[in-house]
């Protein structure tokens, strides 16, 4: 259940589950591109076990959710949001930004949001409410006009609040495979996005990468994941703790120790076990633990350079000195540091993202945030002068690679007299 991991097969196993569903996801495509909104009732009735009415949540709908939410929830969730939103405002640019390189050649970046994006809230195992805040908020705070949400019926009454509170324009009841499709595609119902963003279950996973030529997206963020990178000064129970809540996440969760410490891997293992003992959603938990461990290092540099390797979602970093760690990591996802830094927190309420790439995808990904939500296209303002400044190195190499028009382009310029004032 907790063991020492070869980490060169667990890396492999991690994207290996991909590739075994793609087959059957091709298919869920297909009929979502032939049929629309009628294989999405057909495939919801399947997968699901629902007859669908209707596919669009109505405003009555998102009304009547908060007579079933409890006040205090309520409240935390918009705590929540404001958190989240102050946190991704900081990550907002400004639209229009300039500046003069020299005399006449001025450069810039324009940032325009996107205009329609589409969220994936899970919603199969548990209720995703905290997924719902943190795929939308950042696309508020960029300025979307249209966001649209797709999550699995039966909705849980505390997503349509929490997506409400977010301000999300759509919402359908639409899961898996199919929702990703549908939004990537259109149908009658659910009108296509540009960008589709939101973790889910290795069949929605899927269903993004081969839907990648239909709509942009933003990164693998399969089954959760965390690597926790402790020294002998790290506390056992709180890293059991970590790993026992990424555990009940999926059965295809895992988690790994990186420890210099023989012996913290050792009462760590001792601690995930009593924990795992205890569990409410103990059945999840002991699969995903079966696919979960520790690996014991030489020495902090091994111990960043096998995180590395890991590229985690999540990596908590409990070590005497984790300064000096986390300027070394170059790859992972969100990272957690001391020993008060629960991972949960950071899963709901500090204010950073927690849609994140998994199975190594940290390596190329980076997490959800404001910039995944807008275009930048750079901008030049030469003038005459600025054009004589630059004028001979454009001809030179334009001429180089043969391009004369380019170069006849700039050599037009240049040879009308500027006529002088006065
Ligand atoms: P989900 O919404 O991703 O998947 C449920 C859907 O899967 C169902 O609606 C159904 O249509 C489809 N499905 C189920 N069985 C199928 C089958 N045999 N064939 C085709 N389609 C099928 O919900 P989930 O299953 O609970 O998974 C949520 C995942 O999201 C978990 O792995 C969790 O760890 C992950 N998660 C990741 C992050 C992140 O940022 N990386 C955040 C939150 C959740």
């Amino acid at each position: 259940m907790w063991q020492a991991l070869d980490i060169e097969t667990w890396i492999a196993g991690r994207r290996s589950d991909l590739d075994r569903v793609k087959g059957p996801v091709s298919e869920i495509i297909a009929r979502v591109r032939a049929e629309g909104d009628a294989a999405l009732v057909d495939l919801t009735k399947r997968f699901d076990g629902i007859d669908l009415d209707e596919i669009a949540v109505s405003d009555d709908e998102r009304e009547a959710a908060y007579d079933q939410v409890d006040a205090r929830l309520v409240e935390s969730l918009v705590e929540a949001e404001a958190r989240i939103s102050q946190f991704h405002e900081l990550q907002r640019g400004r639209d229009l930004w300039l500046q003069e390189m020299e005399p006449g050649i001025t450069l810039g970046v324009k940032t325009t949001p996107l205009s329609r994006v589409g969220a994936y809230v899970p919603g199969g195992r548990a209720a995703y409410p905290s997924t719902a805040l943190m795929c939308t908020v950042p696309a508020t705070v960029a300025g979307v006009a249209e966001i649209c949400c797709c999550t699995p019926p039966p909705i849980n009454p505390i997503t349509l609040v929490a997506l409400d509170i977010a301000g999300v324009d759509e919402i359908y009841r639409v899961g898996g495979a199919q929702a990703i499709a549908a939004m990537a595609i259109g149908t009658e119902t659910i009108p296509k996005v540009e960008k589709i963003v939101g973790p889910g279950n290795v069949y929605v996973t899927a269903a993004k990468m081969l839907l990648r030529d239909e709509a942009e997206i933003d990164f693998p963020a399969g089954p959760s994941e965390i690597a926790i990178l402790a020294d002998g000064t790290a506390n056992p129970t709180f890293v059991a703790a970590d790993i026992l809540a990424q555990a009940e996440h999926d059965p295809n969760a895992a988690c790994v120790l990186v420890t210099t410490d023989a012996g913290v891997a050792d009462r760590v293992g001792a601690e995930v076990r009593r924990m795992a003992g205890e569990a409410k959603r103990q059945e999840i938990v002991v699969k995903a633990l079966e696919h979960s461990g520790y690996i014991i290092v030489g020495d902090l540099d091994e111990a960043v350079a096998t995180v590395d390797g890991i590229a985690p979602e999540h990596l908590s970093i409990q070590v005497a000195d984790p300064l000096s760690v986390i300027n070394r990591i170059r790859s992972a996802g969100s990272i957690f540091v001391g020993p008060y830094a629960a991972v949960a927190c950071g899963d709901y309420a500090s204010g950073t993202n927690h849609v994140l790439p998994t199975a190594g995808y940290a390596r190329l990904y980076s997490g959800l945030d404001v910039n995944h939500f807008c275009r930048r296209s750079t901008v030049q303002m030469i003038t005459r002068e600025g054009l004589e400044a630059i004028g001979d190195v454009v001809e030179t190499i334009a001429d180089a690679e043969g391009l004369h028009a380019h170069a006849e382009s700039v050599r037009v310029r240049r040879r009308v007299r500027v006529r002088r004032r006065g």
